[in-house]
């Protein structure tokens, strides 16, 4: 069994993840995390809730991420605000020890104000979901021109729920040369 320091895990994030209690990556991690800490990466990765792949993308993207330049340069697309708001607490608690990171979540349902107010301060990761981060695309709010990684997390559901126009609108407002991170908890063509 590896430990997250052999994966490559920066010191800050391994501070914070040893705090929460993680002693060894979960498989998903073991395979996901060194991949994706390599450059020009694409991951297709089939994993239900509860598996740890929520730390199997988030480390690598918060290492990824540039503190020193407030543009959007990940965004994290996942189907309900529940989600949304799981996967930026968790983001930020793997982040506690990096400075300067700016994590937002936006998602439908709720006044899109203090949204727009939030991004203008200049967040790093935007977790969205896919109308609101429209709608935030629209009013000029997200911008999403240095966006380097767009995780689709439970892909699935969000085809399900009839989210796939938006998504390909998503993916048209993102620069060609990013990496694409889906996450489904089952799989077709
Ligand atoms: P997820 O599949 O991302 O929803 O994660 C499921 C749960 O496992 C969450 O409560 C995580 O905090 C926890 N977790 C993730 N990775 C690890 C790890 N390596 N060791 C212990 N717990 C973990």
């Amino acid at each position: 069994m590896k430990t997250f320091e052999e994966l490559g895990v920066s010191e800050e994030i391994r501070h914070a993840i040893e705090e929460l209690g993680f002693e060894h990556p979960m498989p998903v991690q073991e395979e996901v995390i060194p991949y994706l800490l390599g450059n020009g990466n694409d991951v297709i990765a089939l994993a239900q809730t509860g598996t740890g792949k929520t730390a199997a993308f988030g480390i690598p993207l918060l290492q990824r991420t540039n503190p020193n330049s407030r543009t959007t340069q990940a965004i994290v697309i996942s189907p309900t605000r529940e989600l949304c708001l799981q996967i930026a607490d968790d983001l930020k608690s793997f982040a506690k020890y990096i400075k300067g990171i700016n994590i937002v979540a936006v998602y439908g349902g709720t006044s899109i104000i203090n949204q727009i107010h939030a991004l203008k301060h200049g967040a790093q990761i935007i977790v969205a979901t896919p109308g609101r981060l429209i709608d935030l695309m629209h009013r000029g709010a997200a911008k999403l021109d240095n966006v380097q990684n767009v995780v689709l997390d439970e892909a699935d559901e969000m085809l399900n729920m009839g989210f796939s126009d938006s998504i390909n609108e998503i993916f048209e407002s993102v620069p060609t040369d990013r990496n694409t991170l889906l996450f489904s908890a089952t799989m077709s063509k």
